[in-house]
Formats: structure tokens, sequence, C-alpha cells
């Protein structure tokens, strides 16, 4: 692969450079070789200690993942799916978001629905009020009402939001959970 090829796109996670899941490095990639740039900050799920670099290209083509026999989120511990092969994209082939308590992702529609951005009360309140209320049922075993739900969750804070969107209909999501 050139080392002009395109930033890899990830179904699951929208933009995995802005959201952290992936980091600056001059360091090489410990699976490929080669020095992409970036390197891999999420969780791995694997029986061995790995301290090395994981590059964007070794995620999306699943070699991290098979070279480590890894994965990047369990499936087992998000909503379920029936088609195994949404799965093994997640568990392999996607760059988990970083949360407190391991990476989860809500299914819509009958696939995994795409990791958007870390929210609190402040981008929540940014949201359409008809987004806002959409996301409610998510939140309603835990709070009295999405005002409670803003004042509690904060972007970078002790219980954080997950904000996801539904790949066919576009339906919000959000999960949330705290240190
Ligand atoms: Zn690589
Ligand atoms: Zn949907």
């Amino acid at each position: 692969m050139a080392m002009t090829a395109e930033f890899p796109s990830f179904k699951y996670h929208r933009d995995p450079i802005a959201s952290g899941a992936f980091a600056r490095t001059d360091s090489a990639c410990s699976i490929c070789g080669s020095k992409r740039g970036f390197k891999y900050e999420g969780e791995i799920f694997s029986q061995q200690d790995f301290e090395g670099v994981i590059c964007p290209w070794c995620v999306a083509d699943g070699k991290a993942a098979i070279k480590l026999n890894a994965e990047f989120t369990d499936p087992g511990a998000s909503e379920a799916v029936s088609d195994r092969r949404f799965s093994e994209e997640l568990a392999c082939r996607t760059p988990a978001y970083t949360s407190f308590q391991g990476p989860y992702w809500p299914a819509h529609c009958g696939d995994y629905c795409c990791f958007v951005d870390y929210v609190g009360g402040d981008e929540l309140r940014k949201l359409s009020s008809e987004v806002r209320d959409s996301l409610f049922e998510d939140l309603s075993s835990t709070f009295e009402n999405m005002e409670e739900a803003m004042e509690a969750l904060h972007r970078e804070g002790s219980a954080v939001g997950y904000l996801f969107r539904c790949l066919k209909c576009e339906q919000h999501r959000l999960f949330w959970d705290c240190d």
C-alpha cells in the first residue's frame, strides 16, 4: 500500500481522528512496519499484552486483530445484531471509542450504529430538540428528564455520553457511563 493511501474510513466510527481513537506518532506500525503517522489509542482485548503501535490501515483491514488475536470491541457486550459479518467488522476492523466501562455499541435497523462523538450537556443542547427528545428513550431508565441528563453528562467528565447514529434511518442513540 502506498504511503499516500487515503485514510481508511470506518463504517461504525465516523471520525476516529477527531475522537482521538488515532493519535499522531512518528513510530512505525508494529504490524505492517510502515510509518503511517497515526497509532491506535483505543481498547485492545487480547490474551497477550501488546505495547506496540497499530496503524489505522492495520485496524481497517483486520491485520492487527488477526496478528494479535485481538478484538477492539466485544460484540457480546454490545446490543445484539444477528448478522455475524457486522459483529466481525465491529470487533476486528473498527477502532473503539474510549469509555470508562468498555466500548458498547447500540444497534438499530439490524446493524450497529455509527459512533459520532463524545457528548455532554453542552453538546446535547446544540442538537435539534427533535433529535434530543428522541434520545431520551435511551436515558429514561436513569434520568427523570432530558434536562437532568444534560446536567449530569459532560464531554470530559466523570459521566460521559456517547452519541451514535443509525446508518440506515439516521435515528440517534445515546449511551453513557461513568467512572
Ligand atoms: Zn500497520
Ligand atoms: Zn435505524
